[in-house]
């Protein structure tokens, strides 16, 4: 049996846009989870859009202020890591397991800082990538695949040799060299699907206006839907929750034997 198959998407920084984004994932039944800081340099969504939008997709925490971690004091990013995870519950009624660095910028001292807080999982910016989450110091690690964004080779070339992982490089290489991203993701998909993995589109609505992206969006979500099983779609969050360690069923299972007298 092949092994696995997940699709997944995310979405930064809390335009308004992102409810575009949200109609186009609903048409075509893909999941996603959307990284919404309370606010940005960038306009965001108001309090009552960001309760429509948990009512169907998972919202994830991307700092209080959009804040590059590796630039703020390790108080001040604590500060950003805890509080945007209770903003977030506090405005949406709904747990926020998930978090995601502004700019894709983090070191150690922040993966034990949002671990801390009581997030499951981290999204980075790394790009290329069909792995499932990584375990790191009791955190999932989730890279990505596709930004729906037209990167040049060196951007390519650039986050790969930054983060040591030339497997993804080789395999943008292996892909064809795709000038477009759509066929880069579609290429990506077709592996996974084959051999297993994780594929994770993502992206910002903003960007996607910008630089006049929507139709190639739609493009690749009906691709999507065309080519997996609806059940193998998932938010960042269920995807954690897949691959992260039994440890509550362990505490449950712990908890019965000694309620019960029974030994393990
Ligand atoms: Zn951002």
């Amino acid at each position: 049996m092949n092994p696995a198959t997940y699709i997944t998407t995310s979405w930064d920084d809390g335009h308004p846009l992102d409810l575009r984004v949200a109609a186009l994932l609903s048409k075509y039944g893909i999941a996603g989870t959307f990284y919404v800081p309370a606010e940005n340099e960038r306009e965001t969504m108001s309090a009552a859009q960001l309760r429509e939008l948990a009512g169907v997709f998972e919202i994830g925490a991307h700092t209080l202020h959009h804040v590059d971690l590796t630039r703020a004091a390790d108080e001040t990013a604590r500060h950003e890591i805890v509080d945007s995870k209770s903003w977030v519950e506090d405005t949406t009624g709904m747990p926020c397991v998930c978090f995601c660095p502004p700019i894709g910028r983090f070191t150690s001292p922040h993966v034990h800082m949002i671990r801390s807080a009581g997030y499951l999982g981290l999204r980075s910016a790394e790009f290329l990538s069909l792995d499932f989450p990584r375990q790191r110091t009791g955190l999932l690690l989730m890279p990505t695949t596709v930004q729906a964004f037209p990167h040049r080779f060196s951007s390519f070339a650039k986050n790969a040799v930054k983060r040591m992982v030339m497997a993804n490089l080789w395999r943008y290489l292996v892909h064809g060299s795709p000038a477009e991203w759509p066929a880069l993701a579609e290429s990506l998909l077709r592996q996974a699907v084959a051999d297993g993995g994780v594929f994770h589109l993502w992206g910002h609505s903003w960007e996607l206006q910008d630089f006049d992206q929507w139709r190639r969006l739609e493009g690749i979500l009906r691709f999507m839907r065309d080519l997996a099983h609806p059940e193998t779609t998932v938010t960042n969050g269920q995807l954690c929750r897949l691959y992260a360690p039994p440890v509550a069923v362990l505490d449950h299972a712990a908890r019965v034997a000694k309620a019960t007298g029974v030994q393990g």
